[in-house]
């Protein structure tokens, strides 16, 4: 009997060994690691990663998980901090500040939402702070923190937590991981890309005079798209006239102050700066308009607002809000900046990475590549990259601000038609409009609403079955109950330098 070759994929390509390569090459050796399936991962000495992307949200510590990877060692070795959130400053108005916390906010009473009630005890005269009910907003403004699955059925218990990561020992940290795996790794750049006739990526020819067949290729090859955008022309839809930034000036500086347990994103005259604090440094950037400012000044917007000797030169990075017409064409992938950017405003870019991998994984092809699978794939992560484009148009537009021309245009912008359905749904009812799946989950969404001043004409007339002074009663207490909780945990540094220390600080400093 002549034996059948097998349908499955035997052998994946991996280009470009960033921030997305190396989660690729964890996530798929994770899962091949005893079976005969080869993974390769190709990258280039001569052509730098992006190295900024130092903010993660939750879903990132399930990445770590999922693929074996110990959250202390991983902390430790890339110098991370605890993130409780963002601080957004200067969004609405000059002078003016709110808090997007990652977890819960409130518990739900007798089956009836908490910000609904939320909203009908303000109206009748008992109104308390939203935040003051969240556990990760209280951490984050006592600069307290402790990892809430240490205290289950506790007061902070909902609340959740992300890290905050230096992105160069973060993709080293991976690669050793992904090379215990089993996967190999090529260094070398691609120098041309071989199709077969059908039109499917064949092989990569390298500069080392290497060639590299494979059945499926990951194009982690960053913003210009080695295989997805330069060999298959796969097409991009810019989102451009909904995010109008498009550069951004990074700089690294001395930690001189105390690590705060979250991001902090200032609104400037053209944009907004950032300022990441790790444990050996910080990284700051301003993420700007280039219709607005030009590099000059926004270097020079940035250098004014940091604190501590700087590390480097400022370096600009032009990019483009949007994302391929497919992300998954013929047998190539294409996962992070080779995707698509929607700016870093939610640091959600190294998420949509996981995303993808995740979703890949369950529409997950054999040679015969089924168009259904593809089709369903893409239909799913198109809409999380327009949830995520959505919720961060969300926090341009609602401002109040018109000081500058960048603001004026922001306020006055068209918005995609989804969140424009949004906005009236939650302006007329209170309520939102959201799948299942959503990434931003309601509080999300409620934080930033409140945050900028949007506020409900009604709530939803359920509530009104309940008592109104026992409702009170409940609410103070659960937020005493978090204030006080919350007063007994460590300080965040004191809890990183005891719990996991990093090895670059420790190292640096002998
Ligand atoms: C200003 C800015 C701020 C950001 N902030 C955040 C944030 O806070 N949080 C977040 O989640 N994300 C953030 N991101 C996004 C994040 O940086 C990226 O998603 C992440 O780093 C993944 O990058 P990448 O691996 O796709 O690409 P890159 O880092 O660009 O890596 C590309 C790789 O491909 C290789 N390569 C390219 N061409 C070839 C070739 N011909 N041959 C061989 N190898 C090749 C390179 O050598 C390199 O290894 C930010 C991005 C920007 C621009």
């Amino acid at each position: 009997m002549i034996p059948t070759e097998s349908q499955d994929l035997g052998h994946f390509v991996i280009l470009g060994g960033g921030t997305s390569g190396w989660m690729a090459a964890c996530m798929l050796g994770s899962i091949f690691q005893d079976s005969p399936v080869n993974i390769t991962l190709i990258e280039s000495a001569d052509i730098p990663t992006i190295g900024v992307g130092e903010a993660t949200i939750p879903p990132f510590l399930q990445f770590l998980q999922s693929v074996g990877i110990s959250q202390r060692e991983f902390v430790q070795a890339t110098s991370s901090t605890f993130k409780l959130g963002i601080r957004f400053e200067d969004w609405l108005e000059k002078e003016q500040h709110y808090f997007h916390p990652f977890g819960g906010i409130g518990r739900d009473l007798d089956g009836h939402d908490f910000y609904q009630i939320w909203q009908k005890l303000c109206r009748e005269g008992h109104g308390s702070e939203l935040m003051a009910h969240s556990p990760a907003a209280v951490m984050a403004g006592a600069s307290k923190f402790i990892p809430p699955e240490q205290m289950p059925n506790s007061p902070i218990a909902s609340a959740a937590y992300a890290l905050h990561l230096d992105a160069k020992l973060a993709a080293e940290f991976m690669r050793t991981s992904a090379i215990k795996f089993g996967v190999q790794r090529i260094e070398a750049t691609v120098t041309g890309v071989e199709q077969h006739e059908c039109g499917n990526i064949a092989r990569l020819l390298l500069d080392n005079n290497q060639i590299v067949a494979g059945d499926f290729f990951i194009d982690c090859s960053g913003f210009r798209g080695v295989l997805i955008e330069e060999t298959l022309a796969t097409g991009y839809d810019s989102w451009a006239k909904w995010l109008p930034c498009d550069r951004a000036v990074t700089v690294q500086t001395r930690s001189g102050e105390k690590a705060q347990p979250y991001t902090v994103s200032t609104a400037q005259d053209a944009g907004w700066t950032w300022k990441i604090p790790l444990q050996h440094r910080v990284g700051n950037g301003y993420v700007y308009a280039s219709a607005f400012c030009d590099d000059d000044r926004a270097t020079r917007t940035l250098m004014a607002r940091v604190n501590g000797d700087t590390l480097n030169t400022p370096r600009v990075i032009p990019f483009q809000t949007g994302v391929r017409k497919q992300i998954w064409n013929r047998n190539c992938l294409a996962l992070g900046l080779a995707a698509g950017f929607v700016e870093p405003l939610e640091s959600t870019a190294i998420h949509l990475v996981f995303k993808t991998l995740a979703l890949f994984l369950q529409h997950f092809p054999d040679k015969q590549l089924d168009p259904i699978l593809q089709r369903r794939f893409e239909t799913r992560i198109r809409r999380e990259y327009e949830e995520v484009r959505d919720f961060i148009v969300l926090h341009y537009c609602t401002t109040r601000r018109d000081d500058t021309a960048f603001w004026a245009h922001c306020r006055n912008m068209a918005i995609p038609d989804s969140l424009q359905e949004q906005l009236e749904y939650f302006r007329r009812t209170g309520q939102l409009l959201l799948e299942s799946e959503s990434l931003f989950r309601a509080e999300s969404w409620y934080s930033v609403l409140t945050g900028m001043g949007v506020n409900p004409a009604t709530y939803s007339p359920l509530t009104n079955a309940l008592d109104t002074d026992k409702l009170a009663a409940s609410l103070s207490s659960g937020a005493k109950a978090i204030a006080q909780c919350v007063t007994t945990l460590p300080d965040h540094e004191a809890f990183v330098q005891q719990a996991c220390p990093s090895v670059a600080r420790r190292s640096a400093s002998q």
